[in-house]
């Protein structure tokens, strides 16, 4: 599903040029539960960013379910984020003014589905998170586990292949982290590649494998 060879990201500023990812290869099966552990700093957003198609790196090859994503256009890299890609931020980055249902729902707007349609279709995806309930509360009446696992149906409701996860559980309590690790391992089970990046050991020993990034490169 993914492919990475020889990867190189830079950042360069006028007068200096950090060296991020030194040569990352790796590769990751359809329906793999894997986990990026790093300590802050080490790369492992910029890397979760090239994968998600949001970054672009300088040297090396990436594809993604065999397509090259190399110097590709924004239209096409939306593209390919539509159909292949759902994506999970530690701060939820749910609107604050929209229900749960419609923050589900936001992704099929953009698809242009009816609004009937797409909010039902996304309080089936609540529902499969354990929120059916709460589909007409808004973010602010909710904790913070529940956001997440909103965020977690929004990501899933396009049905993408694999969900990126940038520090799913960084800003929640020990208890709520292993609930949405648990909506993570129901989704892989149905067949969804999942990718976590955490910088925690008990988050990361929840997955099937565990890549370490350090200084650059993978251990
Ligand atoms: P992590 O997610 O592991 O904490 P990051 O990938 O966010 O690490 O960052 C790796 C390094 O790259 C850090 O030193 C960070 O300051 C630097 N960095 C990240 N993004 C940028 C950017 N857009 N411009 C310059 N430096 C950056
Ligand atoms: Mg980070």
């Amino acid at each position: 599903m993914i492919e990475l060879r020889n990867i190189r990201k830079s950042y360069r500023t006028e007068y200096t040029n950090l060296e991020v990812l030194k040569g990352i290869d790796l590769t990751i099966e359809q329906g793999e539960m894997v986990s990026i552990i790093g300590s802050s700093g080490s790369g492992k957003s910029t890397l979760l960013n090239i994968l998600g198609i949001l970054d672009e790196y300088d040297v090396g090859e990436y594809r993604l379910d065999g397509h090259l994503i190399k110097n590709i256009s924004e239209t096409q890299a939306a593209k390919y984020r539509n159909s292949f890609l759902g994506f999970v931020f530690q701060s939820f980055n749910l609107l604050s003014f929209k229900n749960a249902a419609e923050n589900v729902a936001l992704p099929l707007y953009y698809q242009k589905m009816d609004r009937k349609k797409r909010i039902d279709l996304a309080i089936d995806y609540l529902d499969r998170v354990g929120l059916k309930d709460w589909a007409y509360h808004l973010p602010n009446q909710m904790s913070g586990g529940q956001q997440q696992r909103v965020a977690i149906a929004r990501a899933l409701v396009s049905q993408p292949k694999v969900i990126l996860a940038d520090e799913p559980t960084g800003a929640l309590d020990s208890k709520t982290s292993h609930e949405v690790m648990e909506i993570f391992e129901q989704v892989n089970r149905e067949g969804i590649t999942v990718i976590i990046v955490t910088h925690e050991n008990d988050i990361a020993e929840r997955t099937k494998r565990i890549i370490h990034l350090k200084d650059g490169l993978i251990e």
